[in-house]
């Protein structure tokens, strides 16, 4: 690659820490963004087991990295290795962003601000006075559920696999957010109950992710509308069966490509204190995507 022949003793490294990571399309997006601004700049992705996270941690800092991207299975473990936390990560209890000033090490969560600015920038909707289901209750869920409830979402309802877990993640929501959230069960008739009322739907589990496109969360899609705006928090298929079967019903869809954009915007910013070259990071991303469904 281009760039690789124009690091030297100034390039400055950002990275990404996870377990695994050779999914990971950030590494394409940011470089790419680095790259077209000319920014003394790299991504690196760096495959950390769950027992080395605090040397991973004390890493950042020794070396001088500007700062990381964090994935699964860390997002909630790197909490206690951090300095301060801005007050997403907190609601979210959750970082998928570190970045480092001098010896401190701050951590944020883009990803619930990416969701929003995606809703804004790619399907036009506002969340403010609205009311949401969102299908399942990990990582992603809190982030987006906090997210909407800090832009004035009427009522979020959540449904999850596991009943305890909804239930104490609306209950959160509703102690740090002051948001309304309230847990149902997922099941038919339940969905069913609460559609004519909902505006957005956000499926935010792995349901259907590659490698087993073919899977599809339970849903009663014959409850849709075309005034529901229908989100999968997947990207890789960009087209999963849920969507496919919401879109078929009539609902507006939207993928989680732009998710995956904004988070990385803000994680770009918040490192280099530039303005993001979103075009050029959008591109790189649909690149990166159509490179991996032709070697599949
Ligand atoms: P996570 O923390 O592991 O949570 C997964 C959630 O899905 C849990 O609530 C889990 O239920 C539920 N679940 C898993 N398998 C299920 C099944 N067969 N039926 C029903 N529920 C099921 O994962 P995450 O980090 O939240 O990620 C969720 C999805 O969001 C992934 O597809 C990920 O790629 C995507 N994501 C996208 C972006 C983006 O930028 N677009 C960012 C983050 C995540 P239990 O609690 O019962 O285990």
């Amino acid at each position: 690659m281009s760039f690789v022949s124009k690091i030297s003793g100034t390039t400055k490294v950002c990275g990404l820490i996870g377990n695994p990571v050779e999914h990971s399309f950030s590494p394409a997006m940011q470089n790419a963004a680095f790259s077209s601004l000319g920014l003394d700049y790299i991504y690196v992705p760096f495959l950390v087991a769950p027992a080395d996270l605090g040397q991973a941690l004390a890493a950042v800092r020794a070396l001088n990295l500007v700062g990381v991207n964090v994935t699964v299975p860390h997002k909630e473990k790197v909490l206690p290795f951090l300095d301060e936390l801005a007050p997403e990560a907190e609601i979210a209890g959750a970082v998928n962003t570190i970045v480092r000033q001098g010896g401190r090490l701050s951590g944020h969560n883009t990803d619930g601000a990416g969701f929003l600015r995606a809703l804004a920038a790619d399907a036009g909707f506002a969340p403010e006075g609205k009311n949401v289901l969102v299908l399942g209750a990990g990582g992603a869920a809190r982030a987006v559920s906090a997210a909407l409830a800090r832009a004035g979402a009427r009522e979020i309802r959540i449904a999850g696999r596991t009943a305890q877990k909804a239930a104490a993640l609306a209950r959160e929501i509703n102690e740090r957010v002051h948001g309304r959230a309230r847990a149902i069960p997922w099941g038919e008739e339940d969905l069913l109950e609460v559609l004519p009322d909902v505006q957005l739907v956000v499926q935010a589990t792995p349901v259907g992710m590659h490698p087993r496109p073919e899977d599809c969360p339970p849903f009663p899609f014959q409850g849709l509308r075309s005034g529901h705006l229908v989100c999968d928090l997947i990207y890789h298929p960009p087209l999963t069966k849920f969507l496919a079967r919401a879109k078929a019903a009539g609902a507006r869809i939207m993928n989680g490509l732009g998710m995956l954009l904004y988070q990385g915007v803000l994680a770009f910013e918040l490192w280099t204190g530039v303005s993001a070259p979103v075009e050029v990071m959008r591109r790189a991303l649909a690149e990166e995507l159509c490179r991996r469904s032709s070697s599949e």
